[in-house]
């Protein structure tokens, strides 16, 4: 496995690589959702590379980008186990040195949900994207399911820009009681950790509403709210929100595919969790 820390580095490492080539974009701290995302890409591309970047474009000035969890020599050796051929792994420098000016804007889809409570959010995580498709030039690049805005941003970008890559969604992978995984788990306290499962229930106890029948998006969001309200540590609810699954605004009446998403603080860790809400086909 090659470890490549400048642009220039990436780009001779790929070149006479095996086409196709799968690209998984990561933050690092990786776990077992990171590695879904691995194991698919190496599984369906000839040539497989990673790049661990915390990207500090996409962190609000009062967020976590100075404690976010970093390992990278862990991440490494895990990478090297399942099989990445290349790992990118730049410094901020690299990636944005002194005169850096360009940012992608993909309107209106980047500043709601997220968006609203993360300004210049999805800026930064376009922006990364792009460059980093523009240096490792792809033919797939996967993405989690887990981060569902930052996929329909992606998608548009990829639409808008005409890039020439295929963006690939991986279902979210949850540990046992339902939560999540993410790096940020790792910020929980016990007690938060065991309150922190009450996302996901809140939003399994929504989706199971709708499956009963109930397509009205107000009973089904309150639903939500209230059983994330009865958990004592859930210090602040950002959203709840049920959206077009394509647009992402706002449903009244849940018909076609919606996602029912939301973020929340747990003392001061920032999770977010969706669910997708798809009517069955009928044979
Ligand atoms: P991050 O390092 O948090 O930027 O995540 C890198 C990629 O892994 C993103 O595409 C995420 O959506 C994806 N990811 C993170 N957590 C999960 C999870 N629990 N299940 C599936 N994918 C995930």
């Amino acid at each position: 496995m090659l470890v490549a820390k400048t642009i220039s580095h990436m780009r001779r490492a790929l070149d006479n690589t095996k086409c196709p080539l799968g690209l998984v974009p990561t933050m690092g701290a990786l776990h077992e959702g990171h590695l879904a995302l691995v194991r698919k890409a190496r599984s369906e591309n000839a040539t497989l590379a990673v790049t661990i970047f915390v990207n500090s474009t996409q962190f609000a000035s009062h967020e976590d980008f100075a404690t976010y969890p970093r390992n990278l020599e862990r991440d490494l050796t895990i990478l090297e186990a399942e099989g990445a051929d290349v790992v990118f792994v730049p410094s901020n420098e690299e990636m944005y040195p002194p005169g850096f000016g360009t940012f992608v804007d993909v309107g209106r889809i980047g500043q709601i949900l997220e968006g609203q409570f993360r300004a210049g959010h999805f800026l930064g995580v376009a922006t990364v994207v792009l460059k980093l498709l523009n240096i490792c030039r792809p033919d797939r690049a996967y993405f989690g399911q887990k981060d569902s805005q930052q996929c329909m941003v992606l998608r548009s970008m990829v639409e808008d820009l005409n890039l020439e890559v295929e963006l690939m969604t991986v279902p979210t992978v949850r540990e046992s009681d339902g939560l999540a995984l993410s790096s940020r788990n790792a910020c929980l306290g016990v007690e938060e950790r065991r309150a922190a499962r009450v996302v996901s229930q809140a939003l399994f106890a929504a989706k199971a509403m709708w499956e009963s029948g109930v397509k009205n998006a107000d009973l089904l969001k309150r639903q939500t709210r209230d059983i994330l309200a009865r958990e004592s540590l859930v210090a602040q609810i950002d959203y709840v929100s049920i959206a077009d699954a394509r647009t992402i605004e706002e449903l009244e009446v849940v018909e076609g595919k919606a996602i029912l998403s939301t973020a929340v603080k747990i003392g001061s860790t920032r999770l977010i969790d969706n669910v997708i809400l798809e009517p069955q086909e009928l044979l």
